[in-house]
């Protein structure tokens, strides 16, 4: 008997992927669905994505049109562009998300069918929202609440593996390989500086828009901890930036949580926050964190990506904030919350790079 030929879903590397990718991947594939992947983030992508998306835009947001359009290149029966309205609770996501299907469908032709999973945390739990989706491609409520166990399952997996330290590619290579019971083994070897780089996943993720930070970081013998090696429960509370003022953005209510959890972590050295150039929720935090880091001592430096931030000047700023906190280790700078802190944050106000 001759078997029935998958319909195949074709998913944008970019953006939410970089964070939600094992749940939807897992939940599509145990309905019967083939999962077909755009290509890794590469110079065209980049050129056809900033061709299509206005100026003003982010480049995360311009990425994502080079990615649906390198999957509108390949066979695909649908594509997945999933609504992302709030992902905890009391807080939004940012307008590009809110938007994303209706932009795709407005500035893109000839594409096939969207799945518009739509996530919105202040009206319905996640399974509300797996359950349409599910209801939409015509599968029972059977198959679908199985297939959402096995993808709640592989999700919680992929969290773990990536708080006992694993890369976001080393965890992605465990959850293709069901490989459920794998166990990573603890690093000895002691590195010359622990620094957190911290931003949304889609920059610190995405080899090639950071041109390869995590790796050069590595070769400088530094050991780089990222928002998703942070325990899960720091991200459970509501962050308060001031008695009147509150955070609204869910991406940025992330990197806020992980902040305040690394202001109280003696071990860390420094702090890298890496930004997208034109997001308005980052620079706005940007400042928040420019004045708590001041106050605290805490060696910090943001970085502002865009679609023409040059490898050297990156390598050059990065390079002389590793070799600064060398230096502050070894008791070659003063660490009095005085000038030598006052020259590291003015230093990252100048060093910003894309503006
Ligand atoms: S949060 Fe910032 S970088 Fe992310 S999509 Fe919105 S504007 Fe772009």
């Amino acid at each position: 008997m001759e078997t029935e030929k998958k319909k195949k879903i074709g998913i944008p590397r970019s953006l939410l992927y970089f964070k939600y990718y094992p749940l939807w991947k897992i939940f599509l594939e145990e309905l019967g669905f083939e999962i077909v992947l755009s290509d890794h983030t590469n110079a065209k992508i980049v050129e056809i994505g900033g061709n299509y998306a206005i100026d003003e835009i982010c480049i995360p947001l311009k990425l994502y049109y080079g990615h649906v359009l390198n999957l509108l290149e390949k066979d695909i029966d649908y594509l997945f562009v999933p609504r992302y309205i709030s992902t905890t609770f009391g807080t939004y996501m940012c307008p590009k998300f809110l938007g994303l299907p209706d932009m795709v469908r407005g500035t893109l032709d000839n594409l096939p069918p969207l799945i518009e999973l739509e996530i919105d945390l202040r009206k319905k739990p996640k399974f509300y929202s797996a359950t349409e989706l599910g209801r939409s491609l015509k599968k029972s409520t059977w198959q679908i609440r199985k297939a959402y166990e096995e993808a709640i399952k592989g999700y919680h997996k992929f969290r773990e593996l990536m708080i006992d330290g694993l890369s976001f590619k080393q965890a992605i290579s465990v959850i293709d390989s069901k490989k459920w019971d794998f166990k990573p083994k603890k690093k000895k070897k002691k590195r010359s500086a622990k620094i957190a780089l911290i931003g949304h996943g889609y920059n610190i993720h995405d080899e090639f828009i950071n041109m390869n930070l995590l790796k050069k970081l590595a070769g400088m013998d530094v050991q780089v901890v990222t928002l998703e090696n942070l325990p899960v429960e720091i991200f459970h509370q509501n962050t308060v930036i001031s008695t009147t003022l509150k955070n609204y953005w869910g991406n940025e209510e992330e990197i806020l949580s992980a902040m305040n959890y690394l202001y109280e972590d003696k071990e860390i050295d420094g702090i890298i926050f890496i930004c997208s150039f034109c997001c308005g929720p980052d620079s706005l935090i940007d400042e928040i964190i420019t004045r708590d880091v001041k106050k605290l001592g805490i060696p910090y430096i943001c970085l502002v990506l865009d679609e023409h931030s040059g490898q050297a000047g990156v390598i050059t700023r990065i390079e002389a904030f590793v070799d600064m906190i060398l230096r502050k280790k070894k008791g070659l700078i003063i660490t009095a919350q005085s000038a030598p802190i006052e020259v590291e944050v003015s230093e990252k106000i100048n060093n910003k790079i894309g503006v």
